[in-house]
């Protein structure tokens, strides 16, 4: 089994996969989360700072949360994360609808046309031109 300093707390722990967090800390998170939402559904206007101020949550936290879809906010909420491939504001998730699109035909292409392979040969023969120059 791995055992692994909690990034939490810093306890060891044994590591099941997943964050490397302890179970305590697993399950204050958790806690957190749950907290975090119900204040967002009474305070549909927060704004990220506002919540994580008032919940003690770091900002960092709040985004990952809302780029695994967890939390997600209404049309007049203020909070927004930037689409990872063009910076267009979002709800959730981590792209926006036409980068997502888009990214479907793309894994689609992806899919359909058979994956170049390398030659291998070439990649050796620079490895040992970088060994000569060296
Ligand atoms: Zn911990
Ligand atoms: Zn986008």
């Amino acid at each position: 089994m791995e055992v692994k300093n909690c990034k939490g707390c810093g306890r060891l722990f044994n590591y099941l996969g997943g964050p490397p967090l302890c179970p305590a800390c697993v399950a204050n998170l958790e806690n957190k989360f749950i907290e975090v939402k119900t204040y967002i559904r009474e305070n549909p206007s927060a704004t990220i700072q506002q919540i994580s101020e008032d919940n003690d949550v770091s900002t960092k936290q709040l985004k990952q949360w809302i780029r695994e879809e967890r939390l997600s906010f209404t049309d007049d909420s203020p909070i927004g994360i930037e689409c990872e491939n063009c910076g267009a504001m979002i709800k959730t998730g981590r792209f926006c609808d036409a980068c997502k699109a888009q990214l479907q035909n793309h894994i689609q292409s992806a899919i359909d046309k058979p994956k170049k392979v390398e030659p291998k040969k070439q990649t050796r023969d620079k490895e040992r031109m970088r060994f000569l120059e060296s």
